[in-house]
């Protein structure tokens, strides 16, 4: 087995929030990160000389997720620079809210091409590093939506359950080559996609939670990188919720 700090690791949507949080918690194993970002490049450089300033190596690659052929340019020159992938994070997410009565086509679309197709594109392009490599790893970021649905939310919610069938359905394909395929369904972490719902709202919401805050981004990468890690080998098709203590 190669040693840990020969590991790559791609992230997508690591310009900011959660995925950068996975970041700087997945460059601290040593190892190379890959920040994978939209439009945010300057944030998505920062992200990665963070991670090169605290001793790691990362390099950022832009790549819009819920396109085919940008994921596969990535892809080719995720290969030229640091070589194949060994754990894919797929983080990149957005939210178009509206309750299903007002909900128009576009929005729909938009949120299962980032949220599911975007998932399906990336898994695509490195499906034969993660099975190929010792330990490979995919980890998806689902989100507690998936498990309960919400008010204003079934474009987001449908995406994000989508991702249990789909994850449950490349463990067992990964099975044969002792690689594994887990999801990670975070509670509210506060990001700037929290930072958009009402302070009224978000007073509700953490009313609800038995833990009594939101999540902050390192929360998730701790159970990111228990996942990641080699020693991981035993759990495959599962679902960690991190939530706060949220009955789902
Ligand atoms: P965020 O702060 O809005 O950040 C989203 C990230 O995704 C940004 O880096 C953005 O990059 C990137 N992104 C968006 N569309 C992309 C695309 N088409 N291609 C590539 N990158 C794209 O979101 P977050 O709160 O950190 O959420 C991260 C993940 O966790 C999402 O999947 C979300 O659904 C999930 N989640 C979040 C929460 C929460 O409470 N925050 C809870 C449960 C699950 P650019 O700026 O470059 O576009």
């Amino acid at each position: 087995m190669r040693d840990e700090t020969d590991r790559t690791y791609v992230i997508t949507g690591a310009s900011r929030g959660i995925g950068r949080g996975i970041a700087e918690a997945l460059g601290r194993e040593g190892g190379t990160v890959v920040v994978n970002y939209r439009s945010s490049e300057a944030a998505a450089y920062d992200v990665a000389d963070t991670i090169t300033d605290a001793g790691g190596t990362a390099i950022a690659v832009q790549a819009d997720v819920s396109e085919f052929d940008q994921v596969q340019a990535m892809k080719e020159h995720v290969h030229e620079t640091v070589g194949p992938v060994d754990v894919l994070v797929n983080n990149a997410g957005i939210t178009a809210d509206r309750k299903f009565s007002n909900m128009t086509r576009e929005e729909w679309d938009s949120v299962i091409d980032v949220n599911l197709g975007g998932v399906f594109n990336c898994t695509k392009a490195f499906f034969e590093d993660i099975k190929q490599t010792d330990a490979g790893r995919l980890i998806n970021i689902s989100s507690v939506i998936g498990r309960q649905g919400n008010y204003g939310q079934a474009n987001y919610a449908a995406a994000k359950s989508g991702l249990f069938g789909f994850t449950r359905s490349i463990a067992l394909e990964l099975a044969s080559s002792g690689s594994t395929a887990n999801c990670v369904a975070p509670g509210y972490t506060s990001t700037e996609m929290v930072d958009e719902v009402p302070e009224k709202i978000q007073e509700r919401i953490r009313d609800d939670i038995p833990l009594d805050r939101f999540a902050d981004v390192d929360d998730i990468a701790a159970a990111v990188s228990f996942l990641a890690s080699e020693d991981t080998s035993y759990v495959t098709g599962e679902v960690i919720d991190v939530n706060g203590g949220l009955d789902v």
